[in-house]
């Protein structure tokens, strides 16, 4: 009797770490207190951890896909640990004019603070931990302003860095900013990508992996470090996988009586030092 698989719950992180002074994209950030708490909560729902690609390759019923956009060098240092603490290897959309950076901005996502990217033996070690390495495109622009032509250069140019450098071709990719059309679905498909990823939530409840156009596979983000991120990180997971059992209206609501299996709070103390 065939099982009706939902759509794996697929997660989407940037940063691991706390803002520094001056960042403008604040959300770009999730605390690894944040990340290990919400490994936690989907562990103690019975979900396993998978890369993208094998998540529809060997379907379970309860699948969660940590990804990482853009690259950067704390996927390997600050959140690499704590994933494979719970057996969950990322799939890393790279950026791959970026790869090996010390300090990149990106002109378009109005944020001046530069940061450090992953470079290849980065991505190399990456890989041979069990992490999956997507294209993010070759450049971090809104591929829905380019012509065919531009667009068709920069992710063939992106595939085929990852190819080289990493030794397979990616079957994965992240629009960057979430901008695409019509014609970067297409590109992407005849250039041998099997499943891109959205920075849309899912609509309502999971979908059934066969009614799911894989190119546009929804996602769910998330970042920050206080209370409120936590709350809101439950609630957009619970309402992916639970519809209508959402919503906590009140930060009354015990962290017992949330994780009964959790020996203590999972939230970091209010006085946490911020580096
Ligand atoms: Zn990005």
């Amino acid at each position: 009797m065939h099982q009706n698989t939902l759509c794996p719950l697929i997660l989407g992180l940037h940063r691991i770490g706390y803002p520094p002074k001056g960042a403008a994209i604040r959300g770009l950030f999730t605390s690894p207190k944040l990340l290990r708490f919400e490994l936690a909560f989907l562990k103690s729902l019975g979900y396993r951890f998978s890369t993208l690609t094998e998540a529809f390759l060997f379907p379970q019923p309860k699948t969660a896909v940590i990804t990482f956009d853009d690259g950067y060098r704390d996927n390997l240092i600050a959140a690499e640990s704590i994933l494979s603490e719970f057996q969950a290897p990322a799939t890393v959309f790279v950026i791959t004019s970026d790869i090996g950076k010390k300090s990149v901005v990106w002109e378009e996502a109005g944020e001046k603070l530069p940061a450090a990217m992953l470079s290849w033996d980065e991505l190399k070690k990456l890989k041979a931990l069990g992490w999956e390495i997507g294209s993010h495109s070759h450049q971090h622009v809104h591929h829905n302003r380019l012509n065919e032509k531009q667009q068709r250069l920069l992710i063939a140019d992106s595939i085929e860095a990852i190819a080289k450098n990493i030794g397979e071709r990616p079957k994965t990719f992240a629009y960057p900013y979430g901008a695409y059309d019509l014609t970067t679905k297409r590109i992407i498909r005849e250039l041998g990508i099997h499943y891109a990823v959205t920075t849309r939530p899912p609509a309502g409840a999971l979908q059934e992996i066969n009614n799911l156009d894989k190119l546009e596979l929804p996602r769910i983000a998330f970042g920050g470090r206080h209370l409120l991120h936590y709350l809101r990180a439950i609630n957009k997971t619970r309402a992916a996988i639970k519809p209508g059992n959402t919503i906590f209206s009140s930060f009354s609501v015990g962290t017992r009586a949330i994780f009964p299996n959790f020996g203590k709070s999972p939230f970091p103390a209010r006085d946490e030092i911020v580096p």
